[in-house]
């Protein structure tokens, strides 16, 4: 078994140097040796799990550290491996990605406010901010975006085999899965990794809907994707007769994303025209404006249905033309038509693009298609040029943020240099004019010390204890300012 998915890799990765594919094969005998002896739930060699991971990040083309990187993800953590012997064996980078990956393991979903989190529309809401600055907290620690996409890659195999944990311990890893990792996946334009994520999720989540759905699903796109092969050879026969070169491949909706659609449309099937998208893929961006020049000339297409994200691409960088139409027996069709390059660019997000300049061909994304940067953008305010990719993708739009939690495992955002006294008014402000000590994960520590990224900070008050004023040259949010100012004048 482990064998097979070695020989897999070892296919996969044929796009690297003889060097690098060498240092990946060291890598693969250091883990196996790390590993050894240890065990899945599965029953497995948990040697296995490395290996899927880096074939997983293999398909996204990422370079020779990465693979590296998550061939020994997990000897950190679950063995008797320290950081510097990575460091010493693989190297600075491969280090620093493998301690990212680590380090993400702290962005979890706090147990003491999971439950509840449907029931009351202030838990939904306190649930949604803490989710939101968790997602934060998920980039900021990154650093990298290959540390991003590693542990989407560690989450998508660990989720295969859920179905081995305690149910508690799969509702809490389904729905971390659905708020955090796949909404990330999503704002990186990786569908590939989007789907597969909140797939997994949703059957875990809401298995039974997730049971009848494939139920009332599986027939309607069996029969879908024979009548769609059978146009398909019409259009395919017209479009060469026009002088267009092009394949058409189809994809059904990813489950998770045809159920929201349906509850919209009242669980009405018949409604969902795009169930199965029929894909038009061309060598040019001219060539999808007379496809759907020539679609429209045989198909009547639906009013109002038509959308041109190559014009305007989505916030995450997708491109693509839609059109609805009435196809052959005027069965309502949806056609999406778009070029090689932009099809990559939907399945692997920031990933295509890296792999696209690493390649030196990214002049085949002129600048103005990079939309997903804009999208990046908006996080990270310090992309001076798209072009230098590289740099672009250094994930530091938090640099100056950290993200610590509550001993219930709450997680608060407070500007780097924060002091435990920060901390403390940002949990409430009774909480900061009571702060008389702090033990940061589990020590005391002064309560002017600076705060580091996922620590876990547990405030000492006292009932009579009063800030005081010298507090007020340690502190570095303006809400701890204003709350001792105001105390100080009582
Ligand atoms: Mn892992």
């Amino acid at each position: 078994m482990v064998k097979n998915i070695l020989g897999k890799l070892n296919q996969k990765i044929k796009y690297l140097k003889p060097n690098e594919i060498a240092n990946i094969r060291r890598a693969v005998d250091f883990a196996e040796h790390a590993h050894d002896g240890q065990k899945r739930l599965t029953g497995d060699p948990y040697f296995r799990h490395p290996l899927e991971v880096a074939s997983a990040v293999a398909d996204l083309k990422l370079d020779a550290d990465a693979i590296t990187a998550a061939v020994l993800h997990d000897t950190v953590e679950d063995t008797g491996i320290n950081i510097n012997e990575i460091k010493k064996k693989f190297g600075g980078h491969v280090a620093q990605l493998v301690n990212g990956i680590t380090k993400l393991g702290q962005v979890r979903i706090s147990k003491s406010w999971f439950t509840p989190f449907r029931q009351k529309t202030e838990q939904i809401t306190k649930y949604e901010s803490q989710i939101e600055t968790l997602r934060k907290m998920f980039v900021a620690m990154s650093k990298d975006l290959r540390v991003i996409l590693i542990k989407l890659a560690d989450r998508i195999c660990n989720l295969q085999t859920l179905s081995y944990l305690p149910s508690d311990k799969q509702k809490r890893i389904a729905q971390e899965t659905m708020d955090i990792y796949a909404p990330i996946a999503g704002r990186l334009g990786i569908g590939e990794f989007h789907g597969r994520l909140e797939d997994a999720a949703f059957s875990y989540l809401e298995p039974t809907e997730f049971k009848n759905l494939r139920k009332l699903a599986i027939p309607v796109i069996e029969a879908r994707k024979e009548y769609l092969n059978t146009i398909s050879k019409k259009l395919l026969d017209l479009l060469a007769k026009n002088g267009i070169n092009c394949y058409i491949t189809y994809r059904a909706k990813t489950w998770y994303s045809l159920y929201r659609k349906l509850l919209k449309y009242d669980r009405d099937i018949n409604k969902i025209y795009d169930i199965v998208a029929m894909r038009v893929v061309v060598p040019a961006i001219d060539d999808c404006y007379n496809v759907l020049g020539l679609i429209h000339s045989v198909w009547r297409p639906l009013p109002g249905r038509i959308k041109d994200y190559i014009a305007l691409p989505k916030p995450n960088g997708y491109q693509s033309i839609h059109t609805t139409v009435f196809a052959d027996n005027g069965i309502i069709t949806e056609v999406q038509i778009r070029t090689g390059a932009m099809n990559e660019q939907a399945e692997f997000g920031v990933a295509a693009h890296w792999y696209y300049s690493e390649k030196k061909i990214s002049r085949r994304f002129p600048k103005q298609q990079l939309a997903w940067v804009r999208e990046l953008a908006k996080w990270q305010s310090k992309i001076k040029s798209a072009t230098d990719l590289r740099q672009a993708l250094k994930l530091d739009f938090f640099k100056n943020r950290i993200f610590v939690f509550t001993p219930k495992g709450d997680v608060i955002d407070l500007p780097q240099g924060a002091t435990p006294i920060d901390f403390a008014y940002a949990v409430h402000s009774d909480v900061g004019n009571q702060c008389h000590g702090a033990r940061v994960n589990g020590k005391y520590e002064n309560i002017t010390s600076e705060l580091n990224n996922g620590d876990v900070v547990d405030i000492v008050k006292k009932k009579k204890s009063r800030p005081n004023k010298d507090w007020l040259n340690f502190v570095k949010t303006e809400h701890a300012r204003s709350c001792i100012k105001k105390s100080a004048k009582q």
